[in-house]
């Protein structure tokens, strides 16, 4: 069954046949217009073909339409999307501004009817508007609605989309994209795959955008975010992409393309240096792996023996195969963060790379971070004001400890449980 195209903007189509379109995310204070507005700019330089720029309040609502306004009197006519977080007014008043907006319906009130209400009146505005949005659902955020009836899993994530899916269609509104993300390659492909089976026995398949979200960074976090991508697009599942890395969102851009042009087809512009020997590598072994065709793999790239030990033994984890050092989920930061994520999570890894299996998170903002950290043993999350919580399964254990003691306390606390 066909995929629907999706329109962002004048020019750009998500759901277009062999193009899988790039998409990154500022990481920038919306409120700093001077800084997004100069990221966007060398975003859209590196061939991002979409942007996102979260939009914590009513508030950031002007800012993103100057940072718009600029973007496009300098001839930048990328789309914009804004990333919404529980808040259904922020939302519909963006709405009118940007090309797309990026929601989870399940979060804009506790009560369901009540979200499901606000979400019909964003729709009647993106209508009016020519504004698509995005249903992008992440596990471990998920309305208490329909956690009660499935649980944590990749089934809740798949029946919750299609519950807002529905809604869209009974709205005779198709300018939708859907994404349900996960830190675990494992959970994110089978909800992917659940929701595109349920999407086309519904008789409406909507373009999906794929994402590892909290990937991490470095070779581990393209890695992660290559095995999960890349099983869905060999599968013929995806159209567009975010690769989401604890790092310069601009490093992002050259793996999404790589992932675009390799699935849509296309020959690859990646250079054959290292990072292009480990994205051939996830891409080429991760996807069997993580489906149980193949147990085991044994590389030659040509880069030494100890490298190539090294990259199998990560492309085994991000398969979620055979852990050989903590797994570490960490999010990409944006408008929102509270503090040096790079940097704290740089320091985090050092204190903890002994703790081998154990899951670990390092979040940017105690707003969204702990909902977001679903699968951690500990969380690690920015406050603000130099502060930093530490959590224990999602529950806090330790509030407002200066950021250059806290690697050393979360560290204590861990060994003090084992
Ligand atoms: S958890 Fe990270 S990416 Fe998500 S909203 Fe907070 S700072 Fe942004």
């Amino acid at each position: 069954m066909e995929t629907l195209k999706v329109r962002i903007g004048k020019d750009l189509i998500i759901g277009e046949p062999g193009h899988i379109v790039v998409q990154t995310m500022c990481n920038t204070h919306t409120y700093d217009i001077d800084a997004t507005v100069a990221q966007c700019r060398a975003m859209s330089a590196a061939g991002a073909e979409l942007i996102r720029i979260t939009v914590p309040g009513m508030k950031d609502v002007p800012c993103i339409a100057e940072i718009k306004d600029r973007l496009r009197s300098e001839g930048i006519l990328t789309p914009l999307v804004a990333d919404i977080h529980f808040s259904s007014e922020t939302a519909i008043a963006v709405a009118k501004t940007v090309e797309k907006v990026r929601i989870n319906p399940g979060n804009f009130h506790p009560d369901h009817e009540t979200a499901k209400a606000r979400f019909a009146e964003l729709i009647a505005v993106c209508k009016e508007y020519g504004t698509a949005i995005r249903i992008g659902l992440n596990h471990g955020s998920l309305g208490k609605y329909i956690t009660d009836l499935y649980g944590n899993t990749p089934l809740a994530m798949a029946k919750a989309a299609m519950e807002w899916l529905q809604m869209c269609v009974e709205n005779d509104f198709y300018q939708v994209v859907v994404s349900l993300k996960s830190s675990n390659t494992i959970v994110m492909v089978e909800a992917y795959q659940l929701l595109y089976k349920m999407m086309q026995e519904s008789g409406v398949v909507f373009p999906m955008h794929l994402g590892v979200t909290e990937a991490g960074n470095g070779d581990s976090g393209r890695i992660k975010s290559c095995v999960g991508i890349a099983t869905l697009l060999e599968q013929g599942i995806g159209n567009t992409v975010r690769v989401s890395l604890t790092e310069d969102p601009l490093a992002e851009i050259p793996v999404a393309r790589y992932l675009a042009e390799r699935y849509g087809g296309k020959s690859i512009s990646m250079p054959q240096g290292r990072e292009r020997v480990i994205l051939d590598a996830a891409c080429d072994f991760g996807p069997s792996l993580l489906m149980h065709r193949k147990d085991d793999i044994k590389l030659d790239t040509g880069l030494g023996a100890e490298f190539d030990a090294y990259l199998a033994d990560e492309i085994l984890q991000a398969s979620r195969r055979r852990f050989y050092k903590p797994e570490y989920i960490a999010c990409p930061g944006c408008g929102r963060t509270m503090y040096n994520l790079q940097d704290a999570f740089e320091k985090v890894k050092a204190r903890t790379s002994h703790l081998k299996g154990m899951v670990i998170a390092v979040m940017g903002c105690i707003v969204n971070g702990p909902g977001e950290m679903a699968d951690a043993d500990w969380g690690y999350v920015g406050e603000g004001n130099g502060k930093v919580s530490i959590y224990k399964k999602n529950v806090p254990v330790l509030r407002h400890i200066p950021e250059d003691e806290a690697p050393d306390r979360l560290l204590e606390l861990i060994e003090s449980e084992q």
